[in-house]
């Protein structure tokens, strides 16, 4: 697959703010202009940076320091008005952190994105920015457990409320009080799939806000903003990130509600992006659409080799026709991930033989490392979780997530067929 439909696919023509021109090279701008209008992968490569003019230094130059000379004293408070692209103080704005937001925003295919310390540090970024006391939020499906928690054990304090409900009877569920319907697709761990069009047609009928957690995805196969979503937040950790070696996330959009997002969400949330992660992360986005086609391409043979294994009682992965949401994500996605979940009919105890067999997949927890990765979803990422929410989500203790590499697909497969006969 799948560069081309990735490509076939991508948005072209949004300008990124805080890009062109803002970096003092005195660029016209048309090059940083044609590099985010083109294919995906062009834009994961290109979008986002222009070479130091004062040095020449080809490499993104980090800018490690917390707060950037003041003009003259009058100037001091109307720097950021006179001058939106010289920052002041780097919780509020950094050039490395910026061109990070702009390579993602690129990639997205949105007009701004806002980086933060962490996935969490956005999203709980994004709920305080755009929530109000005696606001309702919607959620479809599972979403990531600490994500959960935030909206079920943190917001009420503040008098916001979340409510989940069936995708098939989203609009009557829809009260006086609902502002945000927020989904996740793929889900942790069983990969359900959303229809985004469909929620954002709800949302838009009704006036509300959307936003989508597009970890799972990467821009490469899902992005958002193209089925109407408002808000694309992602734990840029994983696929992103790309490597397992910095923490980070986003959020992204194209509305007015953004700049709150900046000024509310991470001015006064404070989790700020560190340059040297942001340098980091530029790095690993560069080479997105490569991993992400490797991913993809071995995850899918992972799962269909597993679905005949012995002992093995069921293959969560998008991309098998027997999956819920085969047929949306052929819609919605460009290829279906580097997920799999794999139920062991022996329960736990077939869980725990399997993962401690497996010699290419290191036990750990985190997800779209370049480096396979197991874990034991309800003794790990799901142990907060109620253990009926877990039933209901197919959380069974004999299910074991798999975040695939970009291993040699032959040798990954015998992993995972030796680790199940050794389980059975
Ligand atoms: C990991 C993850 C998060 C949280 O991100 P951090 O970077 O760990 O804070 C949010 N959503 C999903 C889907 C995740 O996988």
């Amino acid at each position: 697959m799948s560069d081309d439909a990735a490509n076939d696919r991508a948005s072209s023509g949004d300008s990124i703010p805080g890009d062109a021109g803002d970096d003092g090279t005195g660029d016209d701008g048309a090059d940083v202009e044609r590099r985010t209008e083109g294919a995906f992968a062009t834009r994961a490569v290109r979008a986002g940076h222009s070479p130091d003019a004062q040095t020449g230094a080809h490499a993104p130059p980090i800018y490690q320091t917390a707060s950037f000379l003041l003009r003259s004293v009058e100037h001091g408070s109307r720097l950021r008005a006179d001058d939106p692209a010289r920052d002041t103080y780097s919780r509020a704005g950094n050039p490395t952190v910026r061109e990070a937001e702009a390579k993602l925003a690129a990639l997205e295919g949105t007009a701004e994105a806002v980086a933060f310390a962490s996935g969490m540090g956005a999203i709980t970024a994004l709920f305080l920015s755009v929530l109000r006391q005696g606001d309702e939020v919607l959620t479809l499906g599972p979403i990531y457990s600490d994500t959960r928690a935030v909206l079920w054990e943190l917001l009420p304090a503040f008098g916001i409320t979340a409510r989940r409900v069936e995708a098939s009877e989203l609009d009557s569920a829809i009260a006086s009080n609902t502002r945000l319907i927020y989904v996740e697709t793929p889900s942790n761990p069983t990969l359900a799939i959303i229809d985004l069009a469909a929620v954002a047609g709800a949302a838009r009928r009704h006036g509300l806000l959307t936003a989508a957690d597009n970890t799972f995805a990467s821009p490469y196969l899902t992005r958002p903003a193209e089925h109407g979503i408002e808000f694309v937040v992602h734990s840029a950790t994983k696929y992103l990130g790309g490597h397992g070696d910095l923490l980070a996330g986003f959020v992204t959009g194209n509305g007015d509600e953004l700049e709150r997002v900046r000024s509310v969400g991470l001015r006064l949330g404070g989790a700020s992006l560190e340059p040297h992660a942001a340098f980091l992360l530029m790095r690993g986005m560069r080479t997105l659409h490569l991993r992400m086609a490797a991913h993809c391409r071995n995850a899918g043979a992972v799962a269909r080799a597993l679905e005949t294994a012995p002992g093995v009682s069921r293959v969560h992965y998008p991309g098998l026709e027997d999956h819920s949401g085969h047929d949306v994500a052929t819609r919605q996605m460009s290829d279906f991930g580097g997920m799999v979940a794999v139920d062991f009919a022996g329960g736990r105890a077939s869980a725990t033989r399997f993962v401690e067999r497996l010699e290419l997949f290191d036990h750990a927890v985190s997800l779209g490392d370049v480096c396979s990765l197991a874990c034991v979803s309800s003794t790990t990422t799901h142990a907060s979780v109620p253990p009926e929410e877990r039933a209901r989500d197919g959380i069974t203790d004999g299910l074991v997530r798999l975040s695939v590499g970009v291993e040699d697909e032959a040798d990954l497969v015998a992993d995972v067929l030796a680790a199940a006969a050794a389980a059975a």
